[in-house]
């Protein structure tokens, strides 16, 4: 049975056309573009890979439960589905929807974090970080050695680093309100994180008396990994590791545009009951009635079957294996990524791929921009021109951790057909990888630039 082909587990009901377009109408929708890949209308764009974000397609039955939507304002049917399905998974007691992840950030830090706090997390996602930093606290990373380094293969690169969290929880003391972990770690190349890890989290928050927060978006990709390669954990269900996992924190907060399989969606729950009180007297202000908090009835209801089918041994088997199966592709072009291959997304590795590129020429971009032109495939940069800062004095910029180009996996979307496709347009680009050239941005807002930086290639 090993030998063969892991199929995509679903037949299609409903298409979706895909346009194609020619490489002259690429290069005029780019240029129109700023060449910025954010700014491209998604109809130019045949395979998109920017995000697995809210981008998935939802079931049949997801469908089927849109029409029992409740749209009651306040008690809905819907929200007790939703809310008995958040309740078994997670086991915490108050179940708190919100439109998106990071509403639920907002309203959980909002109650709990205050100016000078530290907040430490294996690596905050963006939205994390800026809504723990809005409070004017520090968003501390505190991932293990192994998940710093790119290229070296390790099965839980994910996980926190428990004696910088120990020395974290000692010597900042007070000024810690909560412990995040991020499961599995989306900014650190969507490595996973062990059930021993977590345990080891939850030992030094009970030593400290600190509260243990899960940003758990990808929790059933996370318990897929662990089934494969913690000892032990072999032959297990992923939906009871997922639920060992939940059962060792205090609470949590998740981008149900994950593995919620929903195109929209959050949830924020917890067990103590003062606090709960006082994040739901805020979602109020901007989310809505806690029964629906900013989100349709009919939207919970179809959560509520995401929630439950994401836990398929048979889904997550391809899920999984589609991001390793890109990688090798990749890997046959000769071109490097960061390994293992995370859940829902590769990331080349520019850097490598484009030594005769400076980093402040954006390498990274080049690449993106290029697996457009060539095969109408859309990633996102994830190097100097995202995380890079100016330069001062008109010098060149400071250049980002890593020059990285992720590809991410909607869910139930493509096929392996559509994920040949994008290993032959990567392997077209590689084949003259030395004929790229860097860009140089022409203007560029004060924050988060890579959204709406314009850029131009430069002519050597
Ligand atoms: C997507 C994501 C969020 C934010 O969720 P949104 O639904 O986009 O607001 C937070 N943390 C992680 C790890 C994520 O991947």
């Amino acid at each position: 049975m090993a030998e063969r082909s892991i199929i995509e587990p679903f037949r299609i009901k409903a298409v979706e056309p895909l346009r194609s377009t020619t490489r002259a109408e690429r290069e005029a929708a780019l240029a129109e573009a700023g060449h910025n890949l954010f700014a491209l209308d998604a109809d130019d764009v045949l395979i998109d890979l920017l995000t697995d974000s809210g981008t998935g397609a939802m079931s049949a039955e997801q469908w089927a439960a849109m029409m029992r939507g409740d749209e009651s304002y306040a008690g809905a049917r819907s929200f007790a589905r939703f809310e008995r399905v958040c309740s078994a998974l997670t086991g915490f007691a108050h179940v708190i929807p919100t439109h998106q992840g990071r509403a639920a950030e907002r309203i959980l830090f909002g109650e709990l974090v205050r100016a000078g706090d530290v907040v430490p997390n294996n690596t905050h996602f963006d939205t994390t970080r800026a809504n723990i930093e809005f409070q004017g606290a520090e968003a501390r990373d505190l991932v293990c050695p192994e998940g710093r380094d790119l290229a070296l293969e390790a099965p839980f690169k994910g996980n926190v680093d428990l004696d910088a969290l120990e020395r974290t929880l000692a010597e900042e003391g007070e000024r810690v309100p909560v412990v995040l972990v991020t499961i599995t770690n989306n900014s650190g190349g969507g490595q996973p994180v062990s059930l021993a890890n977590l345990r080891g989290v939850r030992a030094l928050c009970d030593r400290y008396g600190v509260p243990f927060f899960l940003d758990a978006c990808r929790f059933a990709e996370n318990a897929w990994f662990v089934r494969e390669r913690e000892p032990g954990q072999d032959g297990r269900s992923p939906r009871s590791i997922a639920e060992e996992a939940f059962r060792l924190a205090d609470g949590c907060t998740i981008s149900l545009k994950k593995d919620g399989l929903g195109n929209i969606g959050g949830l924020l729950a917890l067990d103590d009951p003062d606090l709960a009180a006082a994040c739901r007297d805020n979602l109020i202000l901007t989310e809505g009635f806690p029964t629906y908090g900013g989100l349709a009835g009919r939207d919970l209801d179809a959560l509520a079957v995401g929630l439950e089918e994401v836990t398929d041994p048979d889904y997550l088997r391809y899920r999984v294996r589609t991001a390793a199966y890109l990688a090798e592709r990749a890997w046959d072009a000769g071109v490097p990524t960061v390994r293992p291959p995370g859940g829902h997304a590769i990331y080349l590795d520019a850097g490598a791929l484009l030594p005769h590129i400076p980093a402040h020429e954006l390498p990274a971009q080049a690449l993106a921009c290029e697996l457009y032109l060539e095969g109408g495939v859309r990633g996102v940069e994830i190097g100097t021109l995202m995380f890079g800062r100016v330069g001062t004095g008109g010098g060149p910029d400071e250049p980002g951790p890593h020059e990285l180009v992720r590809l991410a996996l909607p869910r139930r979307t493509y096929t392996q057909s559509h994920v040949d496709y994008v290993g032959e347009v990567i392997a077209a680009v590689a084949a003259r990888a030395e004929t790229l050239r860097g860009y140089r941005i022409v203007e560029q807002p004060r924050w988060l630039r890579h959204f709406t930086a314009t850029l131009e290639p430069l002519d050597r």
